[in-house]
């Protein structure tokens, strides 16, 4: 059994990553009293996780507990974190992840709130290294919904939003976990300020094409999943995302800017326009 061959020195480097990263996770403001949770993978059919109830900033060694591929405790006082569904989903979907991080990070959220996919295509080395953030349709947090929602965004992406509830990023590390984390958040609040500074104005198809052909230089293997606001979007992943968001209630975003529908022909905006100049004259 693979649990024999994990070292003490390999379990006490997973317990002081997760502390280190859990500290960051509550300091950042990823999360608000006991919520989210951290985890590392220990061997194919182990995980170290948070426990529940414990707030993030208070993480000591000690805390995090040992779990089977099935959730059964294996070591630890505590109880693990309830939403452990969520990263075993993860470890049997994907061999090459080694730490998942579920948080609550509140601009991210609140894009999934308002309707509105998280929009990320809109930074250059945000394009390159994560691609365009799916949501994913709602499900009611700690029950079986949630690791089925996320199913199929996890082959092609390193980060999920969990709508109305929060965000999922993965990597070979919780270090690499939290950089996804930090960089989907701090997009979120660059495409806030450009709403209100009147808008959101995307990359072009050729600029993206531009984008994405630079990966295999940066060393990035596989192919996140590309902007769904951009028309570029056509594979089929995209069209499970449009329908899983339409499940969830999101619109695209500059349908939600501008509250018209997305295939709408030039005849039809002409006329809409002009009723709109009429209301505002009248
Ligand atoms: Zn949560």
């Amino acid at each position: 059994m693979s649990q024999e061959k994990v070292s003490q020195e390999a379990v006490w480097e997973a317990r002081k990553e997760i502390m280190k990263w859990s500290h960051k996770v509550e300091q950042y403001g990823f999360v608000s009293a006991t919520d989210g949770n951290l985890s590392v993978r220990l061997a194919d059919d182990l995980v170290m996780i948070t426990p529940s109830g414990l707030a993030k900033g208070e993480m000591t060694l000690e805390a995090p507990i040992i779990i089977d591929m099935e959730g059964k405790k294996v070591e630890g006082a505590g109880k693990p974190s309830s939403e452990q569904k969520l990263h075993l989903e993860v470890y049997r979907a994907r061999a090459d992840i080694r730490a998942v991080i579920h948080a609550h990070p509140p601009k991210c959220i609140a894009f999934t709130i308002a309707g509105i996919p998280i929009e990320t295509c809109i930074l250059p080395e945000v394009v390159v290294t994560i691609g365009s953030v799916p949501t994913s349709a709602y499900a009611t947090p700690t029950t079986d919904e949630v690791p089925l929602s996320i199913r199929d965004y996890l082959k092609e992406n390193d980060a999920v939003m969990l709508a109305r509830h929060g965000s999922l990023t993965m990597g070979a590390c919780l270090a690499d976990a939290f950089k996804i984390l930090e960089k989907m958040e701090h997009s979120a609040t660059i495409a806030i300020y450009a709403q209100m500074l009147g808008g959101i104005k995307p990359f072009t198809p050729e600029e993206l094409q531009k984008l994405y052909n630079l990966r295999p230089s940066w060393g990035i293997q596989k192919n996140p999943s590309p902007c769904e606001h951009c028309g570029t979007c056509t594979s089929q992943t995209c069209a499970n995302r449009s329908a899983a968001a339409g499940a969830a209630g999101m619109m695209t975003y500059s349908a939600a800017a501008n509250q018209l529908p997305a295939d709408l022909d030039m005849a039809s905006l002409v006329d809409i326009i002009v009723e709109r100049v009429r209301e505002k004259l009248a």
